[in-house]
């Protein structure tokens, strides 16, 4: 803490700290003398961990800092959680998964929920993707009961049908598209209801002590309850990652769930609610989002050649005529559609960072627009599958590249090996949990007691 007040974020590097701002807050912290830190540290490494959703397992990734924050703190050597399972149904991040340094060559790495299904319910569940106005009516006794599932599926790490275990704590992001206001916003009538009914089922099967879900802000807290309450305590937290020291806003909901009997480890009596214990590790930004625009001018020109190499313009491209100062070269990349979304969030917010995948609203819109950036220079969204994502606050407007984007979602590398977890294409989708998921995660999830 700098000076028992908020910690300031003042560079790019000082945004990327967070793992060892929020070890320097926990410090502070003395339940009856213990030293947390290295509670937590010994918390972390014993624990075993599973992940559904899981995009390119941000979760982890953030153990992995937390880890080293830990041990830098305490002067010794890193201890890792066991990573037994994720799940993820996304092909390009399954390979990355399959490279997580974190995840080990004993996870396994299992892909579409609906996998998962017990072959008894396959016909009613085939009836309710056309129906899914029916699906949490038909099926809430089988999810609460954990029927509506198995627990083998095909495994990507081991080339065979691999089990799922009972591990200490989960974290998942579940779908959000009946929830988000970009999208159907049917709710529980959206047939994606089906992977959030089905995850339930599963953990419920499992018996999972401690589980982590984040939404968008819409998620319907009480159809969780509904489902899991009869097992689960259930609390939840609104936050955004603004109010944590990054350029940028992403409202989330994170709903920590606890098995009624399960005892942890750090738990004195009333644990502090979720709110509560987060609000210390709140950090005030002073840096805008152009600070993420900083990819040398080789890795830009890599770019702009694949880009343009994609439009099939019929001229011979190669790295002797792409020039990355130019925005007309940047401009062709883009498709019509893209072009015209650009032109209407250039009139809606000028200057700004636009994701050219999602619609800018206006013109008889009225859900409002994706990601743009707002008067004070911060991102209206933090990404997810927002590529590409276009930026007006440089001198030359560009596309952004894969590595800058990726470092607005609190992502960084320790080594050359993990280089490999990197996106390496401007159309590619980072189907990538939050910066938040993995705060929250490591500090909530961890500890939920009171510890002070
Ligand atoms: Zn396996």
């Amino acid at each position: 803490m700098q000076g028992g007040g908020l910690i300031e974020v003042n560079t790019l590097a000082d945004l990327h700290r967070w793992a060892d701002h929020v070890v320097a807050t926990l410090s502070t912290f003395k339940p009856a003398g213990k030293d947390v830190v290295l509670q937590l540290q010994r918390i972390l490494g014993d624990r075993t961990m599973s992940g559904a959703f899981s995009g390119i397992e941000t979760p982890t990734t953030g153990c992995m800092h937390m880890a080293y924050a830990f041990a830098k703190k305490a002067g010794n050597r890193p201890r890792f959680p066991k990573h037994r399972w994720v799940l993820e149904w996304n092909k390009d991040a399954i390979k990355e998964l399959l490279l997580h340094p974190g995840l080990g060559p004993d996870c396994c790495v299992f892909g579409d929920i609906m996998t998962f299904v017990n072959p008894a319910y396959s016909s009613v569940i085939e009836h309710l993707k056309k129906n899914p106005h029916l699906a949490v009516d038909v099926l809430t006794d089988v999810v609460r009961s954990g029927a509506l599932v198995k627990l083998t599926s095909w495994c990507y790490r081991h080339n065979r049908y691999c089990k799922v275990c009972r591990t200490d704590a989960h974290c998942a992001g579940t779908p959000c598209t009946p929830f988000s206001t970009q999208g159907s916003q049917k709710a529980n009538e959206d047939p994606c209801v089906l992977f959030l009914l089905v995850w339930c089922a599963l953990i419920i099967k499992l018996r999972i002590p401690s589980v982590l879900q984040e939404n968008v802000s819409g998620f319907i807290s009480s159809l969780l309850v509904s489902l899991m309450g009869h097992l689960y305590d259930a609390q939840w937290y609104v936050c955004d990652t603004d109010v944590y020291g990054w350029p940028s806003h992403r409202v989330r909901k994170y709903h920590g769930l606890i098995l009624k009997d399960a005892t942890m480890s750090l738990a004195t009596t009333t644990p502090d609610p979720l709110y509560v214990f987060m609000r210390e590790f709140h950090r005030v930004c002073n840096i805008t989002c152009d600070a993420f625009w900083v990819a040398p001018d080789a890795m830009l020109e890599d770019l702009l050649l694949a880009s343009l190499s994609k439009r099939k313009t019929g001229d011979e491209i190669t790295r002797d005529n792409v020039d990355v100062s130019k925005p007309e070269q940047w401009l062709s990349c883009l498709l019509p559609e893209q072009i015209k979304r650009l032109n209407l969030y250039r009139e809606l917010a000028p200057g700004g960072c636009y994701s050219l995948q999602q619609n800018p609203g206006g013109d008889g819109e009225t859900r409002g627009f994706g990601a743009h950036s707002d008067e004070k220079g911060a991102l209206h969204t933090m990404i997810k599958n927002c590529l590409p994502l276009w930026s007006e606050q440089l001198e030359a407007k560009r596309l952004c590249h894969p590595f800058e984007i990726a470092g607005t979602q609190g992502l960084y590398v320790f080594t050359p090996e993990r280089q490999a977890l990197w996106p390496d294409s401007p159309d590619r989708k980072l189907s990538s949990l939050d910066v938040e998921v993995m705060i929250i995660f490591d500090n909530v999830n961890l500890s939920h007691a009171r510890i002070r």
